[in-house]
């Protein structure tokens, strides 16, 4: 059986830039910048040398040199800041420079264009530049101006080189400036959205990572009473829009603190684990369920007291089944709780407080008469 090929790494890494499910570290970000520039100065190092403008074709090495070797060391040593700011001033000089040696037609001033969303990416990009907008804004109203002197200036005064060259090949050199300019442009504002979008997503998982965290007990991963706060007001705000009744009840583990003080806490947790399993697998789906506190738990049904009846006195059922296997010198040990529930039923005009307390005097009425009931306000004891 053939093997199916594997996509290039980098293939994967593009398809992973591109979905936002990853983004290109700062050193990878400056390093595709230098050596794209590094290219640029390269090429354009043949063509002034042919224009024969010594002076440009000098410039252009020095240039290519500067981004091979000396802005990849800056980069190593993590000196972004000063690459950036080195890489903008190299830059202008060089459009200023080639414009006013060959002339405003070739469009070497458009680089000055192209670099100004560059100083908004990276004051975006580099942690250490707090995101304050002040340097970006400062470079790029520099450039803006730097940009209509040069155009003034060359208005107004001749080029420092009469270069001999055809009407169509300075329109080239002005088409393939105005492609970089724009290849420009274009990949800064996409990196710019992706890197937003992917900070999106980052804030996002963080978010409901953090609402899970707050809203779950972490020993049983039922909802906590903070959050079962908030349904048990969203269940009145539903009684009083649509009618529906609902009913509550409050259940009690029978004497836990034995658990603990003959098991032990560690397996008085386990059974806490237990009953809020055997709770959540009884329930039905609408039901709602939270650990309220220590070894109670509060039940929400979508029901009346009547019909709730049954279903609570199904999970009394049902916990006083199971067993916790508990670990002994003496060998396993099965190790079985009761719990006792006091129901109690919406009643128009009575405060969320007032219904959760008339389970409570409910459940204390069934501790009361023996545990291991389901007691309710119809209850005859
Ligand atoms: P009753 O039948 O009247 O409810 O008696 P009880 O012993 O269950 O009630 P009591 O209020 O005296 O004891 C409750 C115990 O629950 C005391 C407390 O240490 C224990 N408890 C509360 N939260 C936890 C927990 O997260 N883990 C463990 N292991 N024990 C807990
Ligand atoms: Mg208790
Ligand atoms: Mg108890």
């Amino acid at each position: 059986m053939g093997e199916s090929k594997k996509p290039a790494r980098w293939i994967v890494y593009l398809k992973q830039l591109w979905n936002g499910e990853r983004f290109p570290s700062v050193e990878e970000k400056f390093t595709v910048i230098c050596y794209a520039l590094a290219i640029v100065h390269m090429l354009l190092f043949p063509m002034f040398f042919a224009l024969d403008v010594p002076l440009m074709a000098i410039f252009t090495l020095f240039s290519t040199g500067f981004y091979a070797f000396s802005c990849q060391r800056m980069i190593k040593e993590k000196a972004f800041f000063k690459a950036f700011v080195l890489t903008y001033c190299e830059v202008t000089l060089f459009a200023c420079l080639a414009t006013l040696t060959i002339g405003w037609n070739w469009g070497f001033m458009m680089y000055v264009i192209a670099i100004s969303p560059v100083s908004y990416f990276i004051t975006y990009s580099l942690p250490q530049r707090k995101r304050t907008m002040t340097l970006p804004v400062i470079f790029s109203l520099l450039a803006m101006i730097i940009f209509i002197v040069a155009k003034n200036i060359s208005d107004i005064y001749p080029t420092f080189v009469t270069v001999v060259a055809r009407k169509s090949f300075v329109s080239f050199v002005y088409l393939c400036n105005c492609l970089v300019t724009f290849v420009t442009i274009i990949i800064f504002s996409m990196l710019f959205s992706l890197e937003i979008s992917s900070k999106e997503k980052e804030l996002e998982a963080q978010n409901s990572k953090l609402s899970d965290i707050s809203s779950v007990d972490p020993l049983t991963g039922l909802l906590n009473r903070r959050s079962m706060s908030t349904h048990l007001e969203k269940a009145v705000a539903e009684v009083k829009s649509t009618g529906k009744l609902f009913s509550m009840a409050i259940g009690d583990i029978d004497n836990f603190k034995m658990v603990n003080d003959i098991h032990g806490h560690n397996v008085g947790d386990d059974v806490l684990v237990m009953v809020s399993r055997v709770i959540k697998e009884t329930l039905p789906e609408n039901a709602t369920f939270c650990r309220w506190g220590g070894e109670e738990f509060l039940i929400l049904l979508p029901l009346v007291e009547a019909d709730a009846v049954p279903v609570i006195e199904s999970v009394r059922y049902a916990i006083a089944q199971v067993t916790t296997k508990v670990d002994k010198p003496e060998g396993y040990i099965d190790l079985g709780v009761t719990m006792t529930f006091g129901v109690s039923q919406y009643i128009h005009g009575f405060s969320i407080d007032k219904i959760i307390s008339i389970a409570d005097e409910n459940l204390y009425k069934g501790k009361e008469n023996g545990k291991n009931r389901v007691v309710h306000s119809k209850t005859i004891i």
